[in-house]
C-alpha cells in the first residue's frame, strides 16, 4: 500500500493549480488524469482581462484577482522551466457609434479609464469602420504547455497515474482514503465536466457552455496582437493564429460542429480582410456554473473529501484565487 497525503483525480487547470499549492506546501500527493483530448483546458484561448463582456465592465476586486493569477502563472514559470503568461493589450473593434458612446461614458471612472487606451497604433488588415481602443493589463496564458509541462514534471517523481478514476473502488477505512493500492488522508475532484459521473457530489449547479475553435494560417495576417470584436483572433506562432470561440448552451456535445465553425467564419470574414486556411476545428464544454462563479465544495459527511469546479468561462483569471481561497485552511 502506498500512502500519500492528498489524491487528486483531473488534471486540468483546477488540478494543475492545486498541485502546485501541494508541491509548494511540501505536501505528499498523487494526481489521477485520463488524458482526455477535448478537455475546456486543452482547447482553451487561456485570456484574462480586467474588461470584460458585452457592456465592457471591470468586476470588483479585478486587479487583486488579476495581480494573484499573474503571479501564480509567473511563478509556475519559473518552477517548470516554461513560457506560459503572454501580456498582451487587446485590440478591440468598436461595432458601431453606440459601442463608441458607451465606452466613453465610462471614462470618467479613473479605476476604468486606466485600461483604456483610445488611440491605439492602427492594426492593419482588420475591418474597423467604427475605429478601435486598447485594453491594457490584458494577456494570455498557455494552458496546454502548463498542463503538459505540470504532467511531466509528476511523472518523473512517480505523481502521476494516466487512468480514467474508477469512483466505484474508492473505500472509506477509518476515515482514510483507500484506492486500489493507494491510502490517502485527503481526496480533491477536479474533473471538469465530468463531475456529473461522480457520485459523491450530485446535483451541482452547473450550467455547461460548449465552445468551438478554429486554428488557421494566415501569411498576410500581420500581428502577435489579441484582436477581439465578437471572437478573438489570438496568435500562436509564426503565421498561426486561434480564433474562438462560441458559446452553445444547449448542444452539449463533445464533437465540433459545422454550426459552431459557420458561425466563427461569419465572425472572422467581417474582421480581417487577408486569405487564410484552416488548420484545426476543435470543440470543449466549459465547467460552468449557474451562478457564473467557480465553486469549492466539501462533502457533507466526509470532512476531508473536496472538489473544485465550475471554473467556467474565466477560469484562466480566477482559478488561482479559488485555490488560493481553498488552500488557505487546508495545512
Ligand atoms: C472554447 C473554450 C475557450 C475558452 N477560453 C478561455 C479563455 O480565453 N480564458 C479563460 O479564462 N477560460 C477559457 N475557457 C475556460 C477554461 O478552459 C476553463 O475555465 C478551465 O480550463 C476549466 O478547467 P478544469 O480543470 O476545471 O476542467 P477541465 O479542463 O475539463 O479538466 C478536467 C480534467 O479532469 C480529467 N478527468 C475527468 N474525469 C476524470 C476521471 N474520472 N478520472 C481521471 N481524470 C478525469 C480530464 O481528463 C481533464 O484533464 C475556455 C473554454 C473553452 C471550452
Amino acid at each position: 500500500m502506498k500512502s500519500t497525503e492528498y489524491i487528486i483525480v483531473g488534471q486540468g487547470l483546477a488540478g494543475t493549480l492545486i498541485s502546485f499549492e501541494l508541491l509548494k506546501k511540501g505536501k505528499s500527493f498523487i494526481v489521477f488524469d485520463e488524458q482526455k483530448e477535448n478537455t475546456s483546458s486543452k482547447i482553451c484561448g487561456g485570456m484574462y482581462t480586467p474588461i470584460s463582456g458585452k457592456r465592457m465592465t471591470k468586476s470588483k476586486g479585478i486587479d487583486e484577482l488579476l495581480d494573484l493569477a499573474r503571479n501564480t502563472y509567473r511563478e509556475l514559470e519559473k518552477f517548470l522551466g516554461i513560457q506560459i503568461l503572454n501580456e498582451k493589450n487587446i485590440y478591440a473593434v468598436f461595432g458601431s457609434v453606440k459601442e463608441q458612446n458607451d465606452l466613453t461614458l465610462k471614462l470618467d471612472n479613473e479605476n476604468f479609464s486606466k485600461h483604456i487606451n483610445l488611440q491605439p497604433q492602427v492594426q492593419e488588415n482588420i475591418k474597423q469602420t467604427f475605429g478601435a481602443f486598447e485594453i491594457n493589463g490584458s494577456g494570455r496564458v498557455d494552458v496546454k504547455k502548463l498542463l503538459d509541462a505540470m504532467k511531466h514534471k509528476l511523472e518523473e517523481s512517480n505523481q502521476y497515474i494516466t487512468e480514467k478514476f474508477d469512483y466505484s473502488l474508492l473505500e472509506n477505512v477509518d476515515g482514510k482514503w483507500k484506492y486500489k493500492n493507494i491510502e490517502a488522508s485527503t481526496i480533491i475532484f477536479c474533473e471538469g465536466v465530468n463531475a456529473t459521473e461522480n457520485p459523491f457530489f450530485p446535483n451541482l449547479p452547473f450550467r455547461f457552455c460548449k465552445g468551438d475553435v478554429l486554428t488557421i494560417k494566415s501569411e498576410q495576417l500581420k500581428t502577435d496582437r489579441v484582436i477581439k470584436k465578437g471572437i478573438g483572433i489570438l496568435h500562436l506562432h509564426d503565421d498561426i493564429f486561434k480564433i474562438g470561440s462560441t458559446y452553445e448552451w444547449n448542444d452539449l456535445s463533445e464533437a465540433p460542429t459545422e454550426a459552431g465553425k459557420n458561425m466563427l467564419l461569419k465572425k472572422l470574414d467581417e474582421l480581417i480582410d487577408v486569405p487564410y486556411t484552416i488548420i484545426k476545428h476543435e470543440a470543449a464544454v466549459r465547467p460552468s456554473s449557474i451562478t457564473r462563479e467557480p465553486f469549492i465544495k466539501i462533502h457533507p459527511e466526509h470532512k476531508n473529501m473536496f472538489m473544485l469546479n465550475g471554473l467556467g468561462t474565466k477560469g484562466v483569471m480566477t482559478g488561482p484565487w479559488w485555490v488560493n481561497q481553498m488552500m488557505k485552511n487546508n495545512n
